[in-house]
């Protein structure tokens, strides 16, 4: 396993974590070219490569050294993982202060989505999410989000898998640490750094409209949103979504029909179908009711139960009658099979402990014969929390 970078012993800048115009800055303050900047945003964050002395052919020895003086990588570290019988896999990554987070490989016949932390746990204590019960211990830098991607890229690259999208659906609230988050984003959609069509991005909120609205002005409504439902009433919401009672469901849906998505495009609303509390046939009325006049696709997650939490799961039945219902009512609907579960990988488990999750991760998983094209669609068919 790679090594954690040690902390330096004076304050240093993380090159995981620069955008690529602040990237390109720092390089020509050091006196290199913006070739440079551009081989060494490709080398962190398409190649993988941990450390600015494994392209040193192209930087040269003198801005190596300069590099070497003034700033350090500080990417997490891979520290274990489990593979679920259905080819997902959940990892657990350190980072240098001890914390711990985790991250998801779902792989799918025609895509491989990875699902990423934009916090160390997560204050908003959504009833039916395990992160929640953790409460926040910090923010990630742009960096330690980024730096997820690179580094478990390189690892499922090594099976002949492409990490063709990338949910924050992991621990924490992204919009929450919104500027780390649009840094990482940055770099992600960069042509030289990620290189991910931003439409392969998403980011899951549940539901913070100043967030919402941020994301839409600085990325014009390019990167897919996804919004954690669940509730389709504010007493229903208050009760499960603590969020809520601090931004109800009109400010919420307010800044949702203000995100300025493409001709065609649409916000994917995640609802936790939880049984007898909000997969019944009158909360499907109201979703469908709630969500008339917006472009948008619902993702149906049936409840993935864990220890001490006060909900159950739905009935095969209560799911297909809700899917029936919001389909009949003109909605676009999908009901997400739990990717995971026997792992604690799928929505709403992760919680960065689990037995045997710090034993060393397994091989990735080859890549499935090829099938038809990808949908090509940003918004997620897997992801784990809400
Ligand atoms: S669903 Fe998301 S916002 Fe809610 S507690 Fe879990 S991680 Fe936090």
């Amino acid at each position: 396993m790679e090594p954690v970078s040690p902390v330096p012993a004076r304050p240093t800048v993380d090159l995981t974590g620069l955008p690529p115009e602040r990237l390109l800055a720092h390089v020509q303050e050091l006196g290199g070219r913006p070739v440079h900047a551009w081989t060494l945003l490709r080398a962190l964050h398409r190649e993988g490569l941990p450390d600015p002395a494994q392209v040193v052919p192209h930087l040269g020895k003198r801005l190596l050294a300069q590099l070497a003086r003034t700033s350090h990588v500080a990417r997490p570290r891979l520290g274990g993982g489990l593979a679920s019988a259905d080819g997902t896999t959940r990892y657990l990554l350190e980072l240098r202060d001890g914390h711990r987070i985790e991250a998801v490989d779902i792989p799918e016949d025609h895509r491989t989505t990875l699902c990423i932390s934009s916090q160390v746990g997560c204050a908003f204590g959504c009833s039916f999410c395990r992160t929640g019960t953790l409460g926040l211990e910090r923010n990630l830098d742009p960096g330690e989000i980024a730096g997820q991607v690179a580094l478990l890229r390189a690892h499922i690259e090594q099976a002949g898998r492409e990490v063709t999208n990338v949910v924050f659906m992991g621990m924490g609230e992204p919009l929450a640490n919104y500027p780390a988050v649009r840094d990482a984003l940055q770099i992600l959609m960069h042509d030289r750094g990620g290189g991910f069509p931003p439409k392969r991005l998403t980011v899951s909120t549940s539901g913070l409209p100043a967030g919402i609205r941020r994301l839409g002005e600085d990325f014009g409504g390019r990167i897919s949103l996804a919004v954690s439902l669940t509730g389709t009433t504010d007493a229903q919401r208050d009760r499960l979504m603590p969020v809520n009672r601090r931004f109800p469901l009109d400010e919420l849906l307010a800044a949702c029909r203000a995100y300025p998505l493409a001709p065609g495009r649409t916000i994917t609303f995640e609802t936790v179908l939880l049984g007898d509390e909000t997969d019944r046939p009158a909360d499907a009325d109201r979703l469908a009711a709630l969500l008339g006049d917006l472009p948008v696709k619902v993702n149906l997650i049936p409840f993935n139960p864990f220890p001490g939490c006060g909900h159950r799961p739905p009935t095969p039945e209560s799911i297909e009658a809700y899917f029936r219902r919001l389909n009949a009512a003109g909605v676009r609907t999908m009901i997400r099979q739990p990717r995971g579960r026997d792992v604690g990988a799928a929505c709403g488990m992760l919680a960065a402990s689990a037995p045997g999750l710090s034993s060393p991760p397994p091989a990735p998983r080859l890549a499935r014969a090829p099938g038809p094209s990808p949908d090509g669609d940003g918004g997620p068919s897997s992801g784990t929390t809400g």
